[in-house]
């Protein structure tokens, strides 16, 4: 990836600040750590979202512009463009700020794609996602699945709030304690005053002097968690199940977000599924369809027998009703097809040979067949 940011959003250096929004949000969620197995991704998810901090901000976009991306880069490390912000413990620095759940790392996105206010009201944790794969048996008859999931949790010795209970604490100068701060820029059009976020203290209003060391002052920590998932029988590969409550962590005394579930559903040696109805083949012998016969058919519910009707053709296709995958939330199953194969011999012993001999000359080499036949063949595919 290019380290422009336009390039690295994928968007014209004309583009307005919707399509910049808009490209990082589908970016976004293409390298969002939690989402992407990418091992590259939360570099990736980095610099989109630095890219997307700078271009969305009107006057670094022009400093940006003006100077070009390395010299942008030295200057934003110097601390050239947040002056106002204080101690640049935002988009002045690594916009992780060294860890992968600080305040304008992940929080941010959270903000971006719902919305969120101030950072000291209660907010919603984010939503994660992950993947399950299960096998065909599993989505016929439902599963409960136990899995694991690295995902951030409340840091337990500070309760999430990112310092140890008792710490000393003081009013955060920078805001005077509002958590909020006014910052007016020079523009073309003039001054353009804007309220946002105290960057010093993140809006709590308060600075404290321990910063937890279990979570390094980000109130978060990530652990492995193995949770346990009920999959309806009937789920559909790619189908999203959402677990309540099991994503990110709330802040503020917010409610933790969801995780979901893409359930994958893993290819099945024997049977082909389609919608709720599964497909599935069977070798015949040509004496079998030159006579009938009944042949047995395995499904996950046992063997059932299948009545192959006298004169059947290689490739015919049979109908099992409701043999079939049960319909999710709904009634009854889908229907199994089966197609059956008529097997040539390889090999004949002596006897067989003489017997095919004999049927040959008794005039079985002649093939003869009605001007439907292929077509109704075709049909039965
Ligand atoms: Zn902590
Ligand atoms: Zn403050």
């Amino acid at each position: 990836m290019s380290e422009d940011f336009y390039d690295v959003l994928g968007v014209s250096r004309d583009a307005s600040e919707e399509e910049i929004e808009e490209a990082y949000r589908e970016k976004a969620r293409e390298y969002h750590p939690d989402v992407s197995d990418d091992p590259a991704a939360e570099e990736k998810f980095k610099k989109v979202k630095k890219a997307k901090e700078v271009l969305t901000d009107e006057q670094k976009r022009q400093a940006y512009d003006r100077l070009g991306h390395e010299r942008f880069e030295q200057a934003q490390k110097q601390g050239g463009f947040d002056g106002a912000a204080g101690n640049g413990a935002g988009a002045g620095g690594d916009p992780f700020g060294g860890s992968p759940f600080g305040e304008g790392g992940f929080g941010d996105i959270f903000e971006q794609f719902f919305g969120g206010g101030r950072r000291d009201g209660p907010r919603q944790g984010r939503d994660l996602r992950t993947e399950l794969e299960i096998d065909l048996e599993e989505a016929y008859r439902g599963a409960e699945k136990q899995f694991t999931v690295a995902r951030p949790e409340r840091c337990p010795d500070c309760d999430g709030s990112g310092h140890p209970p008792g710490s000393d604490s003081r009013t955060c100068p920078q805001c005077n304690g509002r958590g909020q701060e006014t910052h007016v820029q020079q523009t073309p059009m003039g001054r353009v005053q804007q309220t946002r976020t105290c960057r010093r203290c993140e809006g709590e209003g308060t600075l404290y002097e321990e910063t937890c060391s279990t979570c390094n002052g980000d109130g978060v920590v990530r652990n492995d968690a193995t949770l346990s998932l009920e999959v309806p029988a009937g789920i559909q590969d790619g189908q999203t199940l959402r677990m309540s409550g099991e994503g990110a962590p709330g802040e503020g005394g917010g409610p933790n977000g969801d995780l979901l579930v893409d359930v994958r559903i893993a290819d099945h040696p024997e049977f082909e599924r389609d919608g709720d109805d599964l497909y599935y083949r069977e070798a015949i012998s040509f004496p079998q369809a030159v006579f009938g016969d009944s042949v047995e058919i395995q499904t996950f519910d046992g063997p059932v027998s299948l009545d192959v009707p006298e004169g059947t053709q290689s490739g015919e296709r049979f109908r099992l009703r409701n043999k079939g995958m049960p319909r999710l939330r709904g009634r009854g199953r889908g229907d199994m097809f089966v197609q059956v194969q008529v097997v040539t011999p390889e090999s004949l012993n002596q006897e067989q040979r003489e017997a095919l001999e004999a049927f040959a000359e008794a005039g079985g080499e002649e093939v003869e067949v009605d001007q439907g036949f292929f077509e109704r063949l075709r049909n039965s595919f």
